[in-house]
């Protein structure tokens, strides 16, 4: 038995006819760029995450570039994020010749943990910027008062693996001043490309979004602020419309198969990432800690299961970043690096599959 790692042939094939009709109205009537199905997704995307605003965007690194570009981020600005995490959280902060200012991780979660925020703000932060990261949001409510109690600094949540996931009842992106999500096909919503949105319920930061998007264009040829070609195709909107009709499916999908690996996992006594009470998560990935990784992945392999390591360098230890961030100890986020595990997971992950999976971690535990 071969398990695919995220089955998107089968989501292919249950969506076929949809998403093969919404690409051949868009080749029928010819806006290829900013044309009607982008309006229509975001309008679908805001009624779903009851965000005020959505910017569709060439990708989730665009979508977290333009976001703090609108924010005015800048050369000497510091933004507190994560070292956890893919490389763009950390690289649009760089980009912009501000720094990123790393704050350590929770052991079971690898989100950030709140409790060490407070004492990275300085008089130049300029943004907070945790990640939901495996499809869990972070500690968002603590995050947010905090940064109100620091003469209101901007909070984004690095949505990009948690869309459709919710704390205390309310929709990740929706969550602080902007959220920002990713549409590359592997996450939870995907497209066959690029492509990702930015969330806020602010007026102003939506607008400058919306210019940003379009080489900081307020009218044609009117350029009132230096911005980025950073729109999302008309082509991928078409596509992210079609596999909306069976997302709510999905998202229940992935969170039986998430609680259903959360208990096989626990009855074998194999160490995971844990879910706080009060949130959803949509399992981006589901990630697993073990000490003998390399050896249970050869396993696993040897057994036609894929697995992934998210992540396994942090970013203070990556060459291009560890000079350019400023950062104390990160022990625990060292530590999980050499740890984490991610298997097979998504909504069509068969239980077969996931009993196969979790046999073969129960012979290789321990070896
Ligand atoms: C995928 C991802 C991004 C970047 O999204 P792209 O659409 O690939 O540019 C940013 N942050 C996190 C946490 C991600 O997982």
């Amino acid at each position: 038995m071969t398990i695919p790692f995220i089955d998107l042939k089968t989501q292919y094939q249950a969506l076929e006819s949809n998403i093969n009709e919404r690409i051949c109205r868009v080749l029928a009537h010819g806006q290829y760029i900013l044309g009607p199905e982008v309006r229509e997704l975001e309008e679908r995307l805001e009624a779903y995450t009851g965000s005020k605003h959505c910017i569709t965007v060439a990708s989730g690194t665009d979508a977290l570039l333009i976001s703090l570009m609108a924010l005015g981020i800048r050369s000497g600005d510091e933004v507190i994020t994560t070292p956890f995490t893919f490389v763009a959280t950390a690289e649009v902060i760089v980009l912009l010749g501000a720094t990123p200012v790393f704050v350590d991780i929770e052991d079971d979660t690898c989100n950030m943990d709140a409790s060490l925020i407070e004492k990275a703000i300085t008089p130049r932060t300029k943004a907070i910027m945790p990640v939901s990261l495996y499809g869990q949001p972070a500690n968002m409510d603590e995050i947010n008062a905090i940064a109100a109690r620091h003469g209101n600094i901007p909070v984004i949540e690095d949505a990009a693996q948690s869309f459709g996931a919710t704390y205390k009842g309310k929709k990740s992106c929706n969550l602080s001043t902007i959220g920002c999500t990713s549409f590359f096909p592997s996450k939870p919503l995907g497209c066959y490309g690029d492509g990702g949105s930015i969330f806020t319920n602010d007026d102003a930061i939506a607008k400058a979004c919306r210019e940003i998007r379009v080489h900081g264009q307020s009218q044609r040829y009117v350029h009132t602020r230096v911005g980025v070609g950073g729109r999302m195709d008309t082509l991928q909107c078409a596509i992210v419309l079609a596999k909306l009709e069976r997302f709510d499916w999905e998202v229940q999908q992935r969170q039986k198969n998430g609680a259903r690996y959360n208990e096989l996992l626990d009855q074998a006594g194999i160490r995971r990432v844990q879910q706080r009470p009060n949130r959803t998560s949509v399992f981006a990935q589901y990630t697993i800690f073990v000490e003998n990784r390399e050896a249970i992945q050869a396993k696993l392999k040897d057994a036609g299961i894929p697995t992934a390591v998210h992540y396994p360098v942090p970013l203070n230890e990556q060459p291009a970043y560890k000079h350019l961030c400023c950062f104390d100890f990160m022990s625990i986020s060292m530590q999980n690096a050499k740890w984490v595990l991610s298997l097979p997971m998504g909504p069509d992950l068969k239980e077969s599959g996931q009993n196969a999976v979790v046999r073969v971690l129960v012979e290789g535990h321990g070896s």
